[in-house]
């Protein structure tokens, strides 16, 4: 369970950040310990087990279809986002005639490319290689044809699953079925601040009208909250 204050403290951490360091940071208080190293997988996942602990493991979402916009409302359990399948540390994928060994993205590498210029997809993508051979010949890795790197992003998901999330959904209006990708970290920040600003209302109203602190606010359970709020409308 995430309290109250705890959410607080997150969503001022959070406040300003680029979405990349957000999710870094709700990764720490999920519990990593060397958020730099971790997959983009391993930080879903435990952004995944974070909003569980935190807001519970059902995820209300709101979908409009990307072909006749209907809005589509569903609920996704945290089960059905998590693969249990761990990173591997590298594979190998033959593309253009070209041998490529690749690893998984890590957190570290989002945060060099996000605050590099220049095509931030293709700067990541060549920070998966750890060797590229045409026969037994060397290619550096700037020399690699754009073709080769989107190789490597189709495979990426198999060298870290949790990486890829993706809902696969179909329209109730018009039929269409499509796969879309759910930003854990965006839906996890999303409930956080709307959280915090429900807290911070509450702390506002009730220090205004009986003149305690915000940690005093706090220490009250909700329900005694919710008829103080209730009681001070009268
Ligand atoms: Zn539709």
């Amino acid at each position: 369970m995430l309290t109250e204050a705890e959410v607080l403290s997150l969503w001022e951490a959070g406040l300003g950040q680029p979405p990349v360091r957000r999710s870094l940071a709700l990764a720490v208080a999920g519990g990593a310990e060397r958020p730099d190293e971790l997959t983009v997988g391993q930080r879903e996942g435990l952004l995944l087990s974070l909003h569980e602990k935190g807001f519970g493991g059902a995820l209300p979402c709101q979908v409009a279809c990307p072909d006749c916009g209907e809005q589509l409302a569903l609920t996704v359990d945290v089960t059905e986002l998590r693969t249990e399948e761990p990173p591997r540390e590298s594979a190998t994928l033959l593309a253009d005639g070209v041998a490529v060994e690749f690893r998984p993205l890590r957190c570290a590498d989002l945060l060099a490319v996000s605050a590099e210029t220049g095509d931030a997809r293709l700067a990541l993508l060549r920070r998966t290689v750890i060797a590229a051979r045409r026969d037994a010949t060397e290619i550096p890795v700037a020399a690699l044809a754009d073709s080769v790197l989107e190789a490597i992003a189709v495979a990426l998901p198999e060298v870290d699953p949790q990486a890829d999330i993706s809902l696969a959904l179909d329209c109730s209006g018009c039929g269409h079925a499509w796969l879309a990708p759910f930003d854990v970290g965006g839906y996890l920040w999303a409930e956080i601040e709307a959280c915090a600003h429900r807290l911070l209302f509450d702390i506002h109203a009730l220090a205004s009208a009986y003149g305690w602190t915000e940690a005093e606010v706090l220490s009250v359970s909700p329900a005694r909250r919710r008829f103080y709020l209730e009681a001070g409308a009268w």
